[in-house]
């Protein structure tokens, strides 16, 4: 029995890893759980898996979760503490990192040096703080296997070819919602707009990075770390139809794709299950029924989340940063309608131009350029 720690349990991946969860009881226990606040939800799961702790966002939702789960005897932690607690919590094989944004750096750091797998969806750890994950990681003798679909779809081609070098990754894209328009269209986009992903239901702040393309680019740098694989050799590819989850093209010339339907269920399976690959209800392809799979290059000179990635992932040092926190920082405002869609790329490029760090930054100097960051938003934008 695979015992699993799921931080980000609310969430649209965490919710998708207990589905799995719940399919294989005799498999799969879990062990912990940890999300920011929608307490009913983390109540429900908590009545419906009985994990041994689980963790919220702060105190004021820990007390009321504590009052509303009494009968049920679980210790309840918040904060930062409480999620590195649940991430690294002592009984867990497996941490999965559903979480999002920047905040999984510290949990996802305890769970390594506590020796858990990774199962890692949450790509901002891995573009801010990559090569102290990777580090760690590799000191501790930790797997990270990948949730993302096109990491996994890289993953599962690299399968039987250890030892063979990568010529290139294929990293598709959907393109988003708004594929196809130019720039002076964007101007008067709307927040609803934004949140219709054409193939993908997620939450809502990776809905606006696909928008953006800021995503991809995140997935590029994701890309780099999982893969060691330097970014020119990372070539984006938009598939609108969302059926060629990414591929791995080989010194021969050979092309290794994954196929398949748009359903995440599969890379988080896959990320649990892995060398083994297990029955997963739903859909599947039927290529007699596809009317085309398209392939076409990315619009860079309207979408800017790409050029970005590209710029941060070649300078590194804390330029990775500096991109994902005004990203996480301009991403939160659209959703409140705060600012429009364009304004998120300018609040991006004026926060990588301003940046400044050591080439290796550490933990600490991170999370400083994350408020550092925010700082000089508000004072140039607010
Ligand atoms: P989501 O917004 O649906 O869920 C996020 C989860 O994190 C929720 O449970 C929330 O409560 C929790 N959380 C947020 N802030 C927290 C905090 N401060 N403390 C504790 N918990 C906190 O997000 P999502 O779409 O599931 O994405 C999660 C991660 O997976 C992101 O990094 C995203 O880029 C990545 N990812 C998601 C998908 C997808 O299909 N949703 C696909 C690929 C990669
Ligand atoms: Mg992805």
């Amino acid at each position: 029995m695979k015992k699993i720690a799921l931080i980000g349990s609310t969430g649209s991946i965490g919710t998708q890893t207990l589905e799995i969860v719940r399919n294989h009881p005799e498999e799969y226990k879990v062990v912990a759980l940890a999300c920011g606040r929608n307490l009913e939800l983390l109540e429900a799961e908590m009545r419906e898996f009985h994990p041994s702790f689980v963790s919220v966002g702060d105190e004021e939702g820990a007390a009321s979760l504590r009052a509303s789960t009494r009968d049920l005897g679980i210790p309840v932690g918040f904060g930062m503490s409480g999620l590195c607690e649940a991430a690294a919590y002592p009984d867990a094989d497996v941490t999965v990192t559903a979480i999002v944004g920047m905040v999984g750096i510290q949990p996802t750091l305890a769970a390594i040096e506590a020796g858990k797998t990774i199962a890692l969806a949450n790509k901002e750890t891995l573009v801010t703080a990559g090569h102290l994950v990777t580090k760690a990681a590799k000191e501790r003798g930790v797997k990270i296997l990948p949730v993302d679909s096109e990491h996994s779809a890289i993953f599962q081609s690299l399968q039987g070819n250890t030892g063979n070098r990568i010529a290139r990754i294929l990293l598709t894209a959907s393109g988003g919602p708004f594929r196809g328009r130019t720039r002076e269209e964007l101007k008067q986009v709307k927040l609803a707009d934004a949140l219709k992903h054409p193939n993908w239901s997620m939450g809502q702040k990776i809905t606006i990075d696909s928008a953006t393309m800021v995503n991809k680019g995140l997935e590029v740098i994701e890309a780099t770390w999982l893969f060691d694989v330097e970014p020119e050799r990372i070539e984006v590819l938009v598939q609108p139809q969302s059926i060629i989850h990414s591929a791995v093209e080989y010194e021969d010339g050979a092309v290794i794709a994954q196929l398949g339907t748009p359903d995440m269920k599969l890379p988080i399976q896959y990320a649990l299950t892995w060398p083994a690959r297990v029955y997963l209800p739903g859909d599947r392809l039927d290529f007699t029924k596809l009317s085309a799979i398209e392939l076409a290059q990315p619009d860079r000179k309207t979408f800017l989340g790409l050029d970005f990635a590209y710029r941060a992932a070649k300078e590194g040092g804390i330029l990775p940063t500096a991109m994902n926190a005004a990203n996480e920082y301009a991403v939160a405002h659209f959703l409140r309608e705060e600012i429009s869609f364009l304004d998120i790329y300018d609040w991006i490029e004026y926060a990588m131009d301003t940046a400044s760090g050591s080439k290796e930054p550490s933990l600490e100097e991170i999370l400083a350029e994350e408020k550092a960051v925010e700082e000089r938003l508000k004072a140039r934008f607010r």
